[in-house]
């Protein structure tokens, strides 16, 4: 299979300023030198705490925000290398659903209008064309056509959720953002909502990024995780591998919650204390190192790197990774 996108070695560092003449002071390292893969047809879960990164990846990967340095390359073209036309074109490729259908759908408006708008503003059709397809939306996601001429708040969480997926659906894209697609509705919706985004995954050959703090939905959904902390990569690969067996100790404590469903070594799982630290000023070595239970004297001073263990999963991590390049280097150097 192809790959759909490509993120090569992106960075995002925000510039702080400070002073009469808004010198920049320092940098908010919000994704540092990150690195995957999404093939065509996959899903792709994105995990990690609040301030990891994930969302400033996400709005890069969707052009919001460029990046500082890399290449974001979506279906075979580098998105940055292309004009204004193109970058227009291509964004109705990739779209996103987010968190909160209560706050993402405007209220004052109907709901032919909320799933018409990008029909009418990046496919140029006239309210009298898109009706029809606005009806054929609604029904692709369960709901009833004749929901086109009423109000987002006349729909349960679960309906309007329906809604944006509908929007998401309206320019046929190939990728779909689902940022918490289930966070702010109830249990039961949530399930039909997650059948329904995998029934229209299969349908039009769709591509998800799927960030979710429920792991539950992770685990459901992804073909593929990518675990971040601090702007980094820290373990990448086979979802169910990973949920098998996490490597990393940001990984295993994230999954800590849930232990006796996910992993085999119960014994071997980490309590996630503390806060995320400051991306302005990361911890030297491993980012992880001020929160890590398996911390060790090489971790402060030296950043593991990504490395492939085994054939589907790459981790960051020094007790995973073979460090005795590292340690012979530190022996030399004492010498
Ligand atoms: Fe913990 Fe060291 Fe691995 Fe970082 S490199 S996760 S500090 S053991």
């Amino acid at each position: 299979m192809s790959n759909i996108l490509e993120i090569k070695n992106l960075k995002k560092y925000f510039p702080l300023k400070s002073g009469f003449f808004q010198k920049v002071t320092a940098h908010v390292k919000a994704v540092d030198d990150v690195s995957m893969e999404i093939e065509k047809g996959e899903i792709l879960g994105l995990v990690g705490e609040s301030g990891c990164g994930k969302t400033t990846l996400v709005n890069t990967v969707l052009n919001l925000i460029e990046p500082t340095a890399g290449e974001v390359v979506f279906d075979g073209k580098s998105m940055y290398k292309l004009s204004k036309n193109e970058l227009r074109d291509m964004r109705k490729y990739i779209q996103i659903v987010f968190q909160d259908p209560f706050w993402s759908l405007n209220p004052r408006m109907l709901v032919k209008d909320i799933i018409g708008e990008p029909l009418n503003v990046q496919a140029g059709m006239n309210s009298v064309d898109m009706l029809p397809k606005v009806e054929e939306l609604l029904e692709m996601v369960g709901l009833p056509k004749e929901g086109a001429f009423k109000y987002p708040h006349e729909f349960s969480g679960g309906q309007r959720q329906r809604i944006a997926i509908a929007r998401a659906l309206a320019l046929m894209p190939k990728l779909i953002v689902l940022d918490e697609p289930t966070s702010s509705i109830d249990v039961v919706s949530q399930a039909q909502i997650l059948d329904l985004l995998n029934n229209l995954k299969e349908k039009f050959d769709l591509t998800y990024i799927v960030i979710s703090h429920d792991l539950s939905v992770v685990n459901y959904m992804a073909d593929k995780i990518a675990v971040m902390y601090l702007g980094k990569l820290v373990e990448y690969g086979d979802s169910r591998t990973i949920f098998k067996n996490p490597r990393h100790p940001y990984t295993k404590a994230l999954f800590d919650a849930i232990p006796d469903v996910y992993t085999e070594n119960i014994e071997d799982i980490a309590t996630l204390e503390g806060n995320v630290p400051s991306a302005i000023n990361p911890p030297k070595g491993c980012r992880f190192h001020t929160r890590c239970p398996k911390s060790m004297d090489i971790c402060k001073t030296h950043e593991p790197e990504l490395i492939k263990q085994g054939d589907d999963v790459k981790v960051a991590c020094h007790l995973v990774n073979d460090i005795r390049g590292i340690k012979e280097e530190e022996a030399r150097n004492k010498h």
